[in-house]
C-alpha cells in the first residue's frame, strides 16, 4: 500500500489539473466541484504554449491533488463508479476543462470523441450498414497504405466488403515509411494522433518519432489483418470509369508488369504530401556534388565534415536541420520566408512513467486529457486565427485574438536571441501567425542559427553553381551537400495517377490547377470516386489528421450503403451542392491567417485560392460527414 501510495503522489504531481478535477467527478459523482473557482482560465493559444493547467492556485492543486488520491486509491479497492454524468452535465464539465463556453453544436461531436456516446468515437460501420454492404457485392480499390488508407481498410473489413489496397512502396506507413530525415517526427500530441478506436496510451513520447508511428501503423496492418487485402510495389497509373458497366478499370503496374483491377468505387488516399516539390532555381542541374530532397533521404551520404546547404526552413528543414547541424562543418541554410515557431518545452521530452499510470489507471483520465489537447490545440484556438472585419490593429495581425498570439510567439523568439540582435529581424516573420503552419520547437531552432557553423542566409537565391548556391548579392555560399527542404507539390491533387471519370473527362484538366471537391471527398463527373484528404481538408491549426480521415471513411461508407440500400449503380455529387459548398470554403478562407493577401503557401494553388485547408471549426467536419445527405447526389442505375 506505502509503494501504491508513493506511485499516487507521485503520479498526481504530474497531473494536468482540469483533466484530473474531471477524473475526480467521475470518480466520486460529486458534480458540487463545478464551482466557478474551479474554472479553468486560459487566454486563446496561451495554454498550448505556457501549459498553465487551467490558472489553479497552488491552494487549489493541493486541495484536488488530496482529494483525488483518495478517490483513486478507493477504485483501487474496488469501489464502483457512479454512473457517467448526464449529457448535460457533461457539457457542462467540457466548459470547465476548456475555460470556454463551448457551443452547443459540439456536444455530440466530443461525447463521440471522448468516448462517452458509448462504442467507437471513429464509428465502426453500424450492423445495419454491414448488412447491407455485405449483400451489395461492391469491389472497392483503394490507393495507398499509409494512415488513412489502411483505416479505410479497417472500415471496410469490419464492414465485410470486399477491397484491395495498392500501394506504390514496398511497404505500410505512406509519410512515415517514406520520410526517414533525421529528427523526423509528428508534430501534434502523440495522444491525438491515433486512430480514436487504437488510443496510445501507453505511447513514451509526447511527439512520437518517425519510427514509432511507422510501428503503430504496422501494428494495425497485423491487429487487422490487413497484408493479405495490400498490393506492395503496385502503382496506380491509371484509372477509368467505364460508365456501361458502371466499374472503375484501375490499372496499375507491379514487377510482373502492367493489370487491371475492376471496382464499383474507388477510394485514394495517396495523401497531400507526398510528391516532392524541387523549386525552380537556375543551375540546379549543375550542381557537383550530391543533392536531394528531405523526403527522400539519402542514407548513404555522410553529412559529417560536409559543407551543406539546405534550401527551406519549413517543417521538415526545421526538424532535420537542429540534428545535422552538429555533425558537419558548415551549414547555411537558406530562408526565404521566416515561420513562426510554436513553443513546446516538451517537444522532445519523454512521457514520464507517472504520466503513462495516470492515463491508464484513473478513470475517464485519459479522455479528459485528449479533450483538453484537443481543444486548446484545435477549435480552441481557432479565433486566433480568424479575421476582425473591423479590425485597425497593427499590420501583419488580422484581429486582437491574432495580435496577442502574435505578441506571444515574438516574445519568446526575442528572448532566445537577446545575445544575437542580427538574428532578430531574420527570425520574425512578416505575415500574421497562423498564415502558414505553426513549427512546434523547443528552443533548437534557435540554438541552432546561433552556432558558428551555421548561417541564415535571407538574400534570395539566384542560382546555383557546381559549387554552392550563388544569392543576389554576389555572394557564393560554397556546398559539398544541397538539400532540398522545399516541400510538395500539394495542390496537384491524386497526382500523377490520371483519372477518367465520366465522358473521358480528366480529374485534372477538369479542375485546371484548382482542385476543389465537396468536402475534400466527391467531384462531379467522378460516379464512385472517392477521396480521403482531398481538396481542402488540410489543419492548420494543429488538429489531427487522423480524426479527418476518420470523417472522411466514414461518409464514405455511408456513401456505399447508400449504393446498396438504393440498388443505385452510381452514387455523383450534383454540381450546384459542389459548388455552393465551394463558394462557402472560399469565403471562409478568406477570412483566415492563411487567407490573407501577401502570405504565399502550399496552401494556395498557382491561381491563389487556398485549395488544401478547412477553414470550420473541426466540429462541422465531423458534423457533416456524419452521413451523406442523399439529396446531395445522383443516384444513377440499378444494380
Ligand atoms: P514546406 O512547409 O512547404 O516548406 C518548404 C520550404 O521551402 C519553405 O520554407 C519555402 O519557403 C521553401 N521554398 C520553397 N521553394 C523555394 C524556393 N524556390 N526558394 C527558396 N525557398 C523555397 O515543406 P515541408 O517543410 O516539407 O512541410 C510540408 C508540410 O508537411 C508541413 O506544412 C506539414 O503540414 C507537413 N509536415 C509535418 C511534419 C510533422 O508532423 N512533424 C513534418 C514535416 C512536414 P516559403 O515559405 O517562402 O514558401
Amino acid at each position: 500500500m506505502t509503494s501504491e501510495s508513493s506511485m499516487i503522489d507521485r503520479a498526481l504531481a504530474e497531473a494536468h489539473l482540469p483533466a484530473l478535477l474531471m477524473a475526480l467527478i467521475h470518480m466520486t459523482g460529486d458534480t458540487g466541484l463545478l464551482s466557478p473557482e474551479w474554472r479553468a482560465s486560459y487566454q486563446p493559444m496561451e495554454e498550448a504554449i505556457k501549459a498553465r493547467m487551467g490558472g489553479y492556485t497552488p491552494a487549489m492543486a493541493a486541495e484536488l491533488r488530496a482529494r483525488a488520491k483518495t478517490a483513486i486509491a478507493a477504485h483501487m479497492e474496488g469501489a464502483a463508479l457512479p454512473p457517467v454524468p448526464s449529457p448535460g452535465m457533461i457539457a457542462t464539465m467540457m466548459n470547465f476543462v476548456a475555460g470556454a463556453d463551448i457551443p452547443e453544436r459540439y456536444i455530440p461531436f466530443l461525447m463521440a470523441q471522448l468516448g462517452l456516446s458509448g462504442g467507437d468515437a471513429g464509428r465502426c460501420p453500424a450492423a445495419e450498414t454491414t448488412r447491407n454492404l455485405a449483400g451489395s457485392h461492391l469491389r472497392v480499390v483503394i490507393v495507398g497504405a499509409g494512415m488513412s488508407g489502411l483505416l479505410a481498410a479497417i472500415r471496410l473489413k469490419q464492414a465485410g466488403v470486399d477491397f484491395t489496397v495498392i500501394e506504390k512502396n514496398a511497404d505500410v506507413g505512406g509519410t512515415w515509411l517514406e520520410n526517414v530525415y533525421p529528427g523526423c517526427r509528428v508534430d501534434v500530441p502523440s495522444h491525438l494522433y491515433a486512430y480514436s478506436f487504437e488510443k496510445r496510451n501507453d505511447c513514451r513520447q509526447f511527439y512520437a518519432t518517425q519510427d514509432v508511428l511507422l510501428a503503430y501503423f504496422r501494428e494495425m496492418v497485423d491487429k487487422y489483418d490487413l497484408r493479405p487485402h495490400i498490393a506492395f510495389n503496385a502503382a496506380v497509373e491509371e484509372a477509368i470509369f467505364d460508365e456501361a458497366e458502371s466499374i472503375w478499370r484501375v490499372r496499375l503496374r507491379d514487377p510482373e508488369g502492367v493489370r487491371t483491377l475492376h471496382a464499383e468505387a474507388l477510394i485514394t488516399a495517396v495523401g497531400q504530401l507526398n510528391r516532392p516539390n524541387f523549386p525552380e532555381i537556375d543551375g540546379k542541374d549543375r550542381f557537383a556534388g550530391p543533392s536531394f530532397h528531405s523526403a527522400a533521404w539519402r542514407q548513404d551520404i555522410d553529412l559529417s565534415g560536409k559543407r551543406v546547404a539546405v534550401i527551406g526552413t519549413g517543417a521538415s528543414a526545421y526538424q532535420f536541420v537542429p540534428k545535422i547541424a552538429p555533425n558537419v562543418a558548415k551549414l547555411s541554410v537558406f530562408q526565404r520566408t521566416a515561420p513562426w515557431p510554436l513553443p513546446k518545452s516538451h517537444y522532445h521530452h519523454e512521457v514520464p512513467p507517472e504520466k503513462i499510470w495516470l492515463l491508464n489507471n484513473v478513470p475517464f483520465y485519459d479522455t479528459w486529457y485528449r479533450f483538453y489537447l484537443f481543444w486548446t490545440l484545435t477549435d480552441g484556438a481557432i479565433s486566433a486565427l480568424t479575421a476582425d472585419a473591423d479590425w485597425d490593429g497593427p499590420p501583419q495581425t488580422i484581429g486582437a485574438a491574432n495580435a496577442y498570439f502574435r505578441g506571444l510567439l515574438t516574445e519568446t523568439i526575442q528572448a532566445q536571441v537577446t545575445d544575437r540582435p542580427d538574428l532578430l529581424a531574420k527570425l520574425i516573420p512578416d505575415y500574421p501567425a497562423g498564415g502558414k503552419r505553426l513549427l512546434v520547437d523547443n528552443g533548437l531552432w534557435c540554438q541552432t542559427m546561433k552556432r558558428d557553423n551555421v548561417d541564415l542566409v535571407t538574400t534570395p537565391i539566384d542560382k546555383i553553381e557546381p559549387d554552392g548556391v550563388a544569392t543576389r548579392d554576389g555572394v557564393l555560399h560554397a556546398a559539398d551537400v544541397i538539400i532540398y527542404g522545399t516541400g510538395f507539390q500539394a495542390s496537384r491533387f491524386i497526382w500523377p495517377m490520371r483519372i477518367v471519370g465520366r465522358n473521358g473527362q480528366e480529374i485534372q484538366d477538369a479542375w485546371q490547377g484548382d482542385a476543389r471537391a465537396y468536402l475534400g471527398i466527391t467531384a462531379p463527373g467522378f460516379p464512385n470516386l472517392f477521396m480521403i484528404y482531398g481538396p481542402n481538408t488540410n489543419l492548420v491549426v494543429n488538429g489531427s489528421i487522423v480524426l479527418f480521415s476518420e470523417c472522411a471513411v466514414r461518409y464514405i461508407i455511408g456513401c456505399l450503403d447508400l449504393l446498396a440500400q438504393t440498388g443505385a449503380t452510381t452514387l455523383e455529387v450534383k454540381q450546384s451542392v459542389h459548388d455552393a459548398f465551394n463558394l462557402k470554403v472560399d469565403a471562409a478562407n478568406a477570412r483566415m491567417a492563411w487567407g490573407a493577401a501577401g502570405v504565399s503557401s502550399w496552401y494556395k494553388n498557382a491561381t491563389g485560392r487556398v485549395s488544401q485547408n478547412w477553414p470550420f471549426p473541426l466540429v462541422d467536419y465531423w458534423n457533416a460527414t456524419l452521413a451523406p445527405n442523399p439529396d446531395d447526389f445522383l443516384l444513377r442505375g440499378s444494380s
